[in-house]
């Protein structure tokens, strides 16, 4: 009979041979991106750059993080530039707009810095960016070669292929994720992105479906109580399973970059619109954090 020892062999080989099938599934996607909906069939690997502008992985930070959920700090969070979103409002600007800033940082080096981030305290690995769907080969080869035993976190937009998502799913651990619109109209004005309601829902419904845990953040925008956080709130009320998912919502809105041409946003939330929000997402019985 195969001693203990063999069987966590076995399910180590079994889970790096399941890596290396998603390593390929990821790297026949750069030639024709569609790691997120935008669906630009770039070839990167041609050094074609698709809308995100991201080629190969820049890493601007990488830390450990106090100021996430209190549930994943001390989270080892690596920060990549570039996004497939352009948020006019956005609080990342310098990562998020600029793909080609930040240093290549070789897998091998990267493991030992989670290894060494993992000595100093880290709970979880946080791969966030801009948005780190363009990045999903290089973070799919670093934990190839890592056997730290980490819980990863996809911190992300969400707006990915199902085929990411399959890529992703039984890799990552713990989803935290944005859901900020309660409709198209201000996705496309506010973030300049098409069809978000149907792409965020679906991929919420499957990684919940999926028994995935996930923390999702739902940023609270002036004005936008009746059309994004009502809406949003509800949806998830109604829609994913309330023993796997938290819901954070952020009060913290401040105007920046563009956010002085589009009205509305150009100020900071009111004290009763944060009240407003927290108490309708009491009032749904959803699980804050
Ligand atoms: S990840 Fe970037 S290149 Fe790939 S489909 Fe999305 S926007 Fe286009």
């Amino acid at each position: 009979m195969a001693d203990k020892s063999d069987r966590v062999k076995y399910l180590i080989a079994k889970e790096n041979e399941c890596l290396k099938e998603k390593l390929d599934a990821a790297s026949k996607i750069m030639k024709n991106c569609h790691f997120c909906e935008r669906r630009c069939g770039a070839n990167r690997k041609e050094g074609e750059r698709g809308w995100c502008g991201v080629l190969e992985p820049k890493i601007s930070s990488e830390f450990l993080h106090f100021g996430e959920e209190s549930e994943l700090i001390p989270s080892h969070t690596i920060f990549f530039t570039g996004c497939t979103f352009a948020c006019r409002y956005c609080q990342n600007l310098d990562i998020s707009q600029y793909p080609k800033r930040g240093i290549y940082i070789e897998p091998e080096i990267l493991v030992k810095l989670i290894v060494k981030r993992k000595q100093e305290g880290a709970r979880n690995v946080n791969w966030v960016g801009g948005d780190p769907a363009p990045d999903i080969p290089y973070i799919l080869g670093v934990l190839n070669r890592c056997n730290v035993n980490t819980p990863q976190v996809w911190n992300s937009n969400m707006y990915l292929t199902e085929e990411s998502l399959n890529i992703l799913e039984g890799v990552m651990d713990i989803y935290l994720t944005d859901f900020k619109y309660g409709n198209d109209s201000c996705a496309e004005r506010l973030s300049g992105v098409g069809n978000y309601r149907e792409i965020i829902t679906r991929n919420h419904k499957i990684i919940s479906d999926r028994n995935n845990k996930i923390i999702i953040r739902h940023l609270v925008l002036p004005e936008h109580l009746e059309c994004c956080t009502f809406p949003v709130l509800r949806w998830i009320s109604k829609n994913l399973n309330p023993e796997n998912v938290k819901v954070n919502v952020m009060g913290q809105y401040h105007p920046e970059w563009k956010a002085r041409d589009y009205g509305e946003i150009n100020r900071r939330l009111t004290r009763d619109e944060l009240e407003r929000a927290m108490r309708f997402a009491d009032g749904l019985g959803l699980e804050l954090c």
